[in-house]
């Protein structure tokens, strides 16, 4: 096993786990709705190591909306479907140091990756895109459905309706992207927006999101199903993104703290990957001011005291 000794190894996760528990820091998001009909008290989270090994706690079942934790897995998806030379023609790599949801470009006039919203945008115009809406849709949710080891994944109607409703933010970023020439020939803008809010109104556990961790931990092979689900060059990629931009303005001090690869989002979220060890999923609504769950982060941090999970321990 790549964690022989597991149980010890699960009673100091427990330990990170209640001392997160405690901290009641953070406020839900409310620029969506029906995103503040959260509970604070949520915690969950959920570990699947490369060799599925598997360990669960808190509200790990609670079906969780990914938000922007969707965005690396469509990016995965994009990367596989068109190679990086083609995606990288229409979006950057560099952290943008600016809030996830800030209209701008890079000086090549591009979003500056694809962790930030216009980044997202973009990438899911990408997809597939020969395919009508209903197609799109089912593709994306098949594919996640494999790299969750055919574990839950579902979608959250009233989510979708919530933040397309109160989407002034999103709609100018993309008419701002449209503008500049941003997108492929043909795209159509509602439709476009529509699809990216679908996108972060699919829903997964602790349990399978963990699963997804898992995949990308293991180069993209499925460690419950033995699945190959993606290239490992597109987890190689999704992952160096994931550490330089995966955690919003907050990025810079998470590679430095957790030194791991991680994705935040709005809900409360957080997919954080050990390479060739494990994925964890964890969601706890209240985030802090750059929109990152307040117990998600304190645990990650403490993770890397206790373990040396960070990527320049053991040098
Ligand atoms: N759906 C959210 C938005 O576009 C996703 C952002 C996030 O999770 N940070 O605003």
């Amino acid at each position: 096993f790549i964690i022989p000794e597991f149980v010890q190894f699960t009673q100091r996760i427990d330990e990170i786990f209640w001392r997160a528990k405690a901290n009641t820091h953070g406020q839900l998001a409310s620029y969506i709705p029906q995103l503040t009909r959260f509970n604070p008290e949520s915690w969950g989270l959920a570990i699947c190591t490369v060799d599925g090994q598997r360990y669960a706690l808190g509200d790990a079942h609670e079906p969780v909306c990914l938000q922007s934790v969707s965005k690396p897995l469509t990016y995965a998806m994009v990367l596989d479907e068109l190679g990086p030379a083609v995606v990288h023609q229409y979006v950057g790599q560099e952290p943008s140091g600016k809030a996830f949801n800030t209209i701008g470009l890079d000086p090549m006039n591009r979003p500056h990756n694809p962790m930030v919203n216009a980044g997202a945008v973009v990438i899911c115009s990408l997809l597939k895109q020969g395919m009508n809406m209903a197609d799109k849709f089912d593709y994306n949710q098949q594919r996640l459905k494999l790299l969750a080891g055919n574990e839950f994944v579902s979608f959250n109607n009233s989510i979708f309706l919530s933040e397309r409703q109160t989407a002034d933010r999103n709609f100018a970023i993309g008419y701002y992207l449209k503008e500049k020439q941003c997108f492929p020939k043909g795209t159509n803008l509602h439709e476009l927006l529509d699809f990216y809010f679908q996108l972060c109104s699919v829903e997964m556990t602790c349990d399978s999101g963990a699963v997804v961790a898992a995949t990308l931990a293991n180069g993209g092979i499925c460690p419950i199903t033995g699945v190959k689900v993606l290239e490992p060059y597109c987890i190689r990629d999704t992952l160096s993104l994931m550490l330089s931009c995966g955690m919003y303005d907050y990025s810079g001090q998470f590679a430095f703290k957790v030194g791991l690869p991680g994705k935040s989002g709005v809900s409360g979220g957080i997919m954080l990957v050990v390479p060739n060890v494990m994925g964890i999923f964890m969601w706890s609504p209240p985030l802090d001011h750059y929109g990152n769950s307040c117990r998600g982060i304190q645990f990650c941090e403490d993770l890397v005291k206790t373990f040396n999970f960070h990527n320049y321990d053991n040098l």
